[in-house]
């Protein structure tokens, strides 16, 4: 007798992820960024370059406000041309955070030279990219971003097709 263990795939996830104005200000890290994304087989689902206002940098960062590094941080969001992405992926969270690597430059420098922060990261702020840090922030950071992109539609008509090999 023959069993077949069917198994199905785990669904694709999805994050946000940000090349910063300091980076985007670089065209060639920027590019080796953008690299990095589709040599790590990330599915790029959606992307777009725009520049912040102010209050949106503020909104955006709201959780921050108080800290003292807040000031610096909006302004510097609102700088500039940045590069806005929605990511596919196994662990797509958690993978990308691993190639940006820790925040701080130093840390970055010092603890994980080759990640994208490691690498390209300027100061603790101008710190080449951004990406959401749990599903919940994943949700919230999309919908910032991408408030046409309906999640349900891709994860009922694309996904299944990108995650089969279409
Ligand atoms: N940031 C800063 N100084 C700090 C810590 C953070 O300027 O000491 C900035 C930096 O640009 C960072 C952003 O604030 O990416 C958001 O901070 P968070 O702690 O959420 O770090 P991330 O998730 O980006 O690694």
């Amino acid at each position: 007798m023959v069993f077949l263990a069917v198994r199905r795939a785990k669904a694709l996830q999805i994050t946000l992820a940000i090349i910063k104005p300091d980076a985007v200000a670089h065209p060639l890290i920027s590019e080796a960024i953008h690299q990095k994304i589709l040599d790590q087989q990330f599915i790029v689902v959606r992307s777009k370059e725009l520049i912040w206002r102010r209050d949106d940098s503020e909104r955006f960062y709201a959780e921050h406000k108080g800290r003292f590094f807040y000031q610096r941080l909006v302004e510097f969001m609102s700088s500039g041309p940045m590069r806005a992405y929605i990511l596919a992926r196994e662990n797509a969270i958690s993978h990308w955070r691993e190639l940006m690597g820790p925040t701080k430059t130093y840390r970055a420098r010092y603890l994980s030279p080759e990640s994208i922060r490691g690498k390209y990261g300027l100061t603790d702020t101008r710190n080449t990219t951004h990406g959401s840090d749990s599903l919940d922030s994943a949700e919230r950071e999309i919908a910032f971003f991408f408030p046409e992109f309906n999640k349900k539609c891709w994860y009922e008509m694309d996904e299944p097709l990108i995650r089969a090999g279409y």
